[in-house]
């Protein structure tokens, strides 16, 4: 008798979130890039509980992106540790999408919208399953939901600033993640686009999910997140006067400076 060979592959398993854990918590986090001398983060703590939408502020260089990156374990942590609902960034990685700075990706790969935003479910898949009817609807109602149902059959050469980043909205969207970590969500995109990943954060926090965004746009900060970290030369610092705008946060939404490096969410 043969027994059918067994593909432990199929049947991921993943570590259970810690009930009770916030969504995100980084402690005393330093990181550093490779080729660089010194670290790009330099003792960020941050709390983050969950269903929020939390603005990343900062000038350039001030070290966002590679927040970002270190929470999706893109980047090796040099000292101080990363949360995610209490486990190590490894421990859930299918929990995490995260949506690079539409500069960090090479759009002249030969891929139509459809299977980019498919990528987004690879999580799910594993090594051996095929994508399923349901994957497929999956990725289709994410490309109608923001907009790209005209276009996708289209290569991603071929598409505008703003049509970029919807695609990679709808990626990250199909992942199912509980936590997103967006990188310039709204740069290079045009007021419609603006409006519809707006709408699409929105959503996903009124879902439960927690948000994280890079952001230069200031202007509709205190309209479209729950609250702001300023970062400058890889530390979070209170804001210099003006830095928002004009956007004023209730008392609740406000970052409250527990210590000198800690800081958490109120409310
Ligand atoms: P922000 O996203 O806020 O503009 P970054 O995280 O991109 O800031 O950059 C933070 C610091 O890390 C900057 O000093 C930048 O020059 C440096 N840096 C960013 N990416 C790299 C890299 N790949 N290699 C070396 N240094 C980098
Ligand atoms: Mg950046």
């Amino acid at each position: 008798m043969t027994s059918r060979p067994r593909f432990p592959y199929r049947e991921r398993r993943h570590a259970a979130p810690v009930p009770g854990a916030p969504a995100l918590e980084v402690r005393d986090l330093v990181v550093a890039h490779p080729s660089a001398a010194g670290p790009a983060i330099d003792g960020v703590s941050l709390v983050v509980p969950s269903g929020r939408r939390v603005a990343l502020v900062g000038p350039n260089g001030a070290g966002k992106s590679t927040l970002l990156k270190a929470i999706a374990g893109l980047l090796p942590v040099r000292s101080g540790s990363i949360c995610i609902a209490g486990l190590g960034v490894g421990a859930c990685h299918h929990r995490v999408a995260y949506l690079p700075q539409l500069a960090d990706i090479d759009w002249r790969f030969p891929i139509d919208v459809r299977r980019l935003v498919m990528t987004g479910r690879y999580v799910h898949l594993g090594w051996l399953r095929r994508p399923a009817a349901e994957d497929r609807q999956i990725v289709a109602d994410a490309i109608d939901r923001l907009g790209l149902s005209p276009l996708t059959d289209r290569r991603i050469d071929e598409l505008s600033g703003g049509q970029k980043q919807r695609v990679l909205i709808a990626r990250a969207l199909v992942q199912d993640a509980d936590i997103l970590l967006l990188d310039e969500p709204f740069t290079g995109v045009d007021a419609r686009t603006r409006v519809t990943v707006a709408e699409a954060i929105d959503a996903l926090a009124g879902a439960g999910k927690t948000v994280v965004a890079a952001t230069h746009e200031t202007a509709r900060l205190a309209e479209e997140f729950d609250g702001v970290v300023y970062l400058d030369d890889g530390r979070v610092v209170p804001a210099p006067q003006g830095a928002f705008a004009g956007a004023r946060f209730a008392t609740e939404q406000r970052i409250r400076h527990s210590n000198a490096k800690a800081i958490s969410w109120t409310g």
